[in-house]
């Protein structure tokens, strides 16, 4: 969290495309098709604030491969969003939605800005400022944005809202995540961290681990908080939890529901019962089963890889662990389940939502996880399967499933 910007993530990207084309002879035209967002966009959004004054913000599209189908992503509002780190989180869109098998492309969007600093009135006019720049471009058949990093159903709400009111398109296909009663889809909430178990469970045994692992979580956001909550439903034990704060380490284990609640009431994590406080670099070298960064890119390095104690880990936040730090971890024998695997569900949901709209249909909760199980448990077998012909790790078997997918399309 802290060390967030030291390296350029879209860099990142491009070493994770380069060491995959060492062991697996892609077209090298079809690589160099990969390497450029079909087009990047930066946008200026003036916002009359509540004392009268005007503010300009920076905002962002990436619209970077629509092969597999429309462009496809979240978007992100942070103090140090840039458009390399948009970039980045497009082109990993690209991949994850050919690895979860969904028919959608990779996008990506974002604003510099911390919403925190802002009143709910700024943020609604921001968030409407951001769709009024960016309509012509957007749409069911040509770009559907959805939430990322501290944007809300309510955001998506109101950027749809925005974006009828602008074009009258009326099946609110256009943005994903919203909430259930403005078109939004049961399970989208949870479905990133949801999926984030199903896919750990589909490789439990393959990797070693036991029916009750310790868990170590990165982060309080709702991807965070939801995988914690799948992994203690099914029988495991989350013993730390942090925020961009710090975190606590309760070797029993945390009641992660009674946590939010005092989070809300402290405004912090520190002090919760039973519990003693760690700092985000502590936690991530803490001895447990399972650990899942479910927060910002570049937060396991060169600096701390080697100081990385968990049995495997599960990447729920996009980057989380620098393409460097990857082959010190794969020389470790520490498993690292990708992002584009690991974090897939969230986006899987979003496209049952964009069909639901679509199709002016509803599915029950029920029937979103029993469509989200089998997706999960394919792309992840195909994953490993693929890591272990090319005796590789599974970030490489999961570029090339990517890879294979969307160059067939491409017809290279
Ligand atoms: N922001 C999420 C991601 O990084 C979800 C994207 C979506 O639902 O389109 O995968």
């Amino acid at each position: 969290m802290d060390n967030k910007n030291i390296q350029n993530p879209f860099q990142n990207g491009m070493a994770q495309l380069d060491k995959v084309t060492k062991i697996k002879d892609f077209s090298k035209e079809f690589i160099a098709r990969l390497r450029q967002p079909d087009r990047d966009i930066r946008i200026s959004i003036p916002v009359k604030m509540d004392d009268g004054s005007m503010k300009i913000f920076e905002g962002y599209r990436v619209e970077y491969n629509n092969t597999l189908g429309p462009y496809k992503g979240g978007i992100r509002y942070h103090k140090d969003t840039e458009i390399n780190e948009v970039k980045a989180l497009a082109f990993w869109m690209t991949l994850k939605c050919a690895v979860a098998g969904i028919p959608m492309g990779g996008g990506k969007g974002g604003i510099t800005v911390d919403p925190k600093e802002l009143s709910k009135t700024e943020l609604e006019k921001l968030s409407r400022g951001w769709v009024q720049k960016l309509a012509d471009i957007l749409g069911p058949k040509k770009d559907v944005p959805a939430p990322d990093v501290n944007t809300t159903p309510e955001i998506m709400a109101w950027m749809a809202n925005e974006y009828a009111k602008i074009t009258e398109e009326e099946t609110g296909a256009t943005f994903t995540g919203k909430p259930l009663d403005k078109g939004g889809s049961a399970g989208r909430g949870s479905a990133t961290g949801l999926g984030g178990f199903y896919v750990f469970n589909s490789l439990r045994k393959q990797i070693g681990l036991s029916e009750k692992c310790k868990i170590v979580v990165q982060g309080f956001g709702n991807v965070g908080v939801n995988v914690a909550q799948s992994f203690i439903e099914n029988g495991h034990k989350v013993i730390a939890i942090s925020d961009s704060k710090g975190g606590i380490y309760n070797a029993d284990g945390l009641d992660i529901e009674k946590l939010g609640e005092y989070k809300k009431k402290n405004g912090s994590l520190s002090g919760f019962a039973g519990s003693k406080n760690l700092t985000n670099k502590e936690l991530l070298e803490t001895e447990c089963d399972l650990l899942i960064p479910a927060a910002f890119e570049n937060v396991i390095t060169e600096a701390n890889a080697e100081k990385i104690k968990a049995k495997a880990i599960l990447e729920l936040a996009n980057g989380p662990i620098t393409p460097e730090a990857d082959e010190i971890l794969f020389k470790k024998g520490i498993p690292v389940i990708p992002d584009i695997l690991a974090n897939s569900g969230g986006v899987t949901v979003s496209y049952f939502e964009w069909d639901q709209n679509l199709r002016e249909e509803h599915w029950s909760e029920k029937e979103v996880f029993e469509k989200l199980l089998p997706m999960m448990n394919d792309a992840t077998q195909k994953t490993f399967k693929n890591a272990k012909e090319y005796s590789t790790d599974l970030i490489r078997g999961a570029f090339i499933l990517a890879l294979e997918r969307i160059s067939e399309k491409m017809g290279y």
